[in-house]
């Protein structure tokens, strides 16, 4: 397996163009159907969130989110629950908060049509959603891979880097040059932002006792609270 760093490097090299041509092959339009945002039956939804995201959600204007707890929870993968059904432990990651039901707190739905109350700040996952680029060390969103397609390479020992879509029921609809454009460029940033992460998550990690019920959460900055401020030493 390659190294974070290579593949970052990897990360940093893709073109837009020819990640524009995977999104195109595979076609997709959003229905607004909701299902990106919502929990499954024993699933709460789980979307990473990195700790500039849910600053810049906080400083938005974006209704309900006026605190770090009201827009992210420790990623729950890793972590234990006590007797009390609380969860401890340590974890790597924030996710989108959820709501009583387990959908994503920010999404809303009108007469059956689903909606982000947090669209213009919404995280890099949500503006690439059914779309990810799989390299190690980048995240994967909720939803099964239905569909790939492999980027050119660009040398003989080029692993070359595959563009996965996951369930979602707009794939396979036309999808204009600019829009998978625009897709593209999300989909790279997110790609090079989640690799910078796990590099800083993994040179900043400092053990961490947590209290009985309590969770740490490791991200790029360092270890913090489930408010987001940092553990003291
Ligand atoms: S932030 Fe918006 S787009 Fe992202 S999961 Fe929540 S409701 Fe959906």
């Amino acid at each position: 397996m390659q190294s974070l760093e290579a593949e970052l490097e990897t990360a940093r090299q893709l073109s837009i163009d020819e990640l524009a041509d995977a999104i195109e092959s595979i076609g997709f339009e959003c229905t607004r159907c909701g299902a990106c945002c919502t929990g499954e039956a024993d699933d709460d939804h789980t979307a990473t969130v990195f700790p500039d995201e849910v600053r810049d959600l906080e400083a938005s204007d974006t209704d309900g989110a006026d605190d770090w707890r009201d827009i992210a929870r420790p990623m729950p993968y890793g972590l234990s629950e006590t007797d009390d059904g609380d969860l401890e432990g340590e974890t790597f990651e924030w996710a989108l908060q959820t709501d009583s039901c387990g959908d994503c707190v920010f999404y809303e739905e009108t007469d059956g049509v689903g909606g982000c109350t947090a669209h213009d700040d919404r995280p890099l996952i949500c503006q690439t959603y059914p779309f990810s680029v799989a390299l190690a060390g980048t995240s994967q969103p909720m939803g099964k891979a239905v569909d790939s397609v492999s980027l050119p390479a660009r040398d003989a020992d080029d692993e070359d880097g595959i563009v996965r879509a996951h369930e979602c029921e707009g794939l396979g609809r036309e999808i204009s040059r600019e829009d998978a454009e625009e897709l593209a460029g999300a989909l790279k940033e997110r790609a090079v932002r989640e690799l910078e992460e796990a590099i800083a998550v993994r040179d900043n990690y400092a053990p961490a006792t947590p209290a009985p019920g309590e969770v740490v959460v490791h991200d790029s900055e360092g270890s913090k609270r489930v408010d987001g401020t940092p553990l003291e030493k």
